[in-house]
């Protein structure tokens, strides 16, 4: 007999070799006939597998959020299942789930064209509607070679070469068709149902290297249900519109080229933008205390050796060697950078919280396949700040860095997030007391602030825990912006040290901290967030003074002027062009707010007032209307201390 433990934390015995379709039924049959899975020790399991010790268990319905990676990788065979019998002669290679998602790689040598994929989707719907059993056998590992190989599926040869010594081999079927997989399934095709689709197609080199042949892969979703599919490609769709790549061409915010790669070219637009970022991050920083330095952006090897960037690092650094024979290497992060200006001087306890801030662009060197317009580039500026302060100072330090981390967000219009919160790893340095101390002082900082978090039991850096912001943007996307991480290594490392109240020498504690994180990143967040219609403030051209009649433009001249007397980015537009071809132009642009002059405004001393998005037009006097802009571009952290004030 064997016992298993239920999540109510109720116990039972059963025979060694029960399935889990068997303890579902001996707990209700309703439950029998919804089960798809379970779970077992935590890991999922086919339920039709025996289980033969003690463990806990838990019966997966398909209606559980755990059987969604389940749902997407029997899709997954599905697909595989409809090409190969409508495509004979194609192979099948890898079909992993990936997030929203899964795909399956294909060899064949005729290209699948779009026109394709409606063709598959129907001769998925026949499979799922047959709603054959999924079922596995482990297989002796030359016999399933010899088969493979008799079937002309090569690169399955290689993949059971590639399953080390011992484990098993497991086939998985679904009436004649199957496929080498590690499982598990659900019970049978049918459980699919209806919300899947598939995407695109891509070419995919076999395991991803460029030496190999290239395969065609097919890239699906799948969801519980057909509401939920629709939400997903509702939220593609948006994405799709609010594309900062495309939207940074539009407003002319900056560029990227061949020569270059992962690097960007800012327009003056763009840069405007970027510089109105730092410009709010520099002022909130100066009314929390922090001191802005500039580091150096290379410096020699010794130097990352001793930090341990060298080795822990040194694929992603960019390393130059100079005709003096020494090695440099471009920063990949600012901390022994602080470091080093912290160790100038002798510090005592009576300086310390220092906080030091830089906006520091670093160098890492990221495969060209990962780069991805602004949210994935090779060089990038954070807003970057290390914290030098006692054991003693740690919590007051990180309750206060959680709220100025949610004042910040709120001000750029991020109202949901999530924090995630990841405790000591295994491998790790530093004595289990201070941990202690650091760790409970990041739970105390979310939990001042009255927020939930999510354990990420031991996925803290080795060197301390640390927390995660992930902000949820207008149409559901998560982004993971800023950090805080106790360090309780690097300053002993790099010999940093303070004079204690006891006139001894103690290492300090180091809180890494970056809020935007990369502020090339977060500017390509804010677009999309946004979808180009950025705030007032922020807006690279605020406004355009437009002339409808060249007999304007003497007028739209001192518009322009008193705008850029007033702190307004602002342009004016003399073209001889119809009105409504500039206003398309500006719109597509993101411009805010149009001033429209003609022959009446010049007379009247006037502006016709048009907002980006809106066919109405406002006629104000210019004195009117240059207050109104100049009230609404004000930062919100100014407007706040106005309010006070
Ligand atoms: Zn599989
Ligand atoms: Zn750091």
């Amino acid at each position: 007999m064997i016992s298993l433990k239920f999540p109510d934390g109720s116990a039972r015995d059963f025979e060694s070799g029960v399935t889990g379709r068997d303890v579902a039924e001996s707990i209700a049959k309703s439950l029998a006939k919804k089960a798809v899975a379970m779970e077992v020790d935590g890991q999922l399991r086919d339920l039709y597998e025996p289980i033969k010790q003690d463990a806990e268990i838990r019966i997966i319905t398909r209606d559980d959020p755990d059987a969604l990676s389940l749902i997407r990788h029997d899709a997954a065979h599905v697909m595989a299942e409809a090409v190969q019998e409508l495509y004979p002669g194609t192979q099948v290679t890898i079909g992993p789930v990936i997030d929203n998602g899964f795909y399956y790689d294909f060899a064949r040598d005729e290209p699948f064209t779009p026109d394709d994929l409606p063709k598959i989707e129907a001769k998925m719907r026949e499979i799922i509607n047959r709603d054959s059993p999924f079922s596995y056998q482990v297989m002796e590992r030359d016999a399933a070679k010899k088969m493979f190989r008799d079937m002309g599926e090569a690169y399955k040869i290689e993949l059971i070469d590639a399953i080390p010594e011992g484990d098993d081999i497991k086939i998985y079927s679904q009436r004649e068709w199957f496929d080498l997989c590690r499982g598990p399934h659900m019970t049978s095709t049918g459980k699919v149902g209806k919300g899947f689709k598939l995407l695109k197609i891509a070419g995919a080199y076999w395991r991803g290297d460029s030496n190999n042949p290239m395969l065609q892969r097919i890239y699906g979703t799948a969801w519980a249900s057909e509401d939920d599919l629709k939400a997903y490609l509702h939220q593609l769709e948006e994405a799709e519109k609010r594309d900062h790549r495309r939207l940074g061409r539009e407003m002319d915010l900056f560029h990227f080229q061949e020569e270059a790669p992962g690097a960007v070219f800012w327009h003056a637009k763009g840069w405007a933008l970027f510089q109105a970022l730092i410009g709010y991050m520099r002022r909130r920083q100066n009314d929390w205390g922090y001191v802005e330095v500039n580091s150096p952006d290379m410096m020699e090897r010794t130097l990352w050796e001793q930090s341990g960037h060298w080795e822990k690092f040194a694929e992603n650094m960019y390393i130059a060697e100079t005709p003096d024979d020494r090695v440099f290497c471009c920063k990949p992060m600012n901390c022994p950078g602080h470091v080093q200006i912290f160790k100038h001087g002798l510090k005592s306890y009576r300086d310390l919280p220092l906080r030091i801030a830089e906006f520091g662009k670093v160098h890492r060197y990221e495969p060209s396949g990962a780069l991805h317009g602004l949210l994935r580039v090779r060089h990038f500026t954070q807003d970057d700040a290390h914290i030098f302060c006692t054991e003693d100072q740690i919590t007051e330090e990180c309750v206060k860095l959680n709220e100025q981390m949610l004042s910040i967000y709120r001000d750029f219009g991020f109202e949901d997030v999530r924090i995630k919160f990841s405790d000591r790893p295994e491998k790790r340095v530093g004595a289990d007391a201070v941990w202690d101390k650091a760790e409970a002082a990041l739970k105390r900082a979310v939990e001042a602030a009255g927020l939930s978090y999510e354990l990420n039991p031991g996925e803290g850096a080795f060197y301390g825990p640390k927390l995660e912001y992930v902000l949820r943007d207008a149409i559901g996307r998560e982004w993971q912006c800023g950090t805080i991480q106790v360090d309780l290594n690097m300053p002993e490392r790099l010999g940093a040290f303070y004079i204690g109240t006891d006139g001894e020498k103690a290492a300090p504690v180091m809180i890494h901290r970056a809020m935007f994180g990369s502020l090339e990143r977060f500017t390509g967040i804010l677009i999309e967030h946004h979808a180009g219609h950025l705030p007032l403030w922020l807006a690279p051209t605020q406004a355009v003074v437009a002339t409808i009649v060249s007999d304007a433009d003497d007028y739209a001249e001192k518009v322009l002027a008193r705008l850029k007397e007033a702190g307004l980015r602002a342009e004016a537009d003399l073209r001889n062009e119809k009105i409504n071809y500039k206003v398309r132009e500006h719109s597509m642009a993101k411009v805010p707010v149009l001033l429209v002059a003609g022959k009446r405004e010049a007379e009247e001393g006037t502006v016709s007032v048009r907002r980006l998005g809106s066919q109405k037009q406002e006629v104000m006097s210019l004195d009117a209307a240059v207050q109104t802009l100049v009230d609404e571009a004000v930062p919100p952290d100014l407007r706040e201390h106005s309010k006070a004030a």
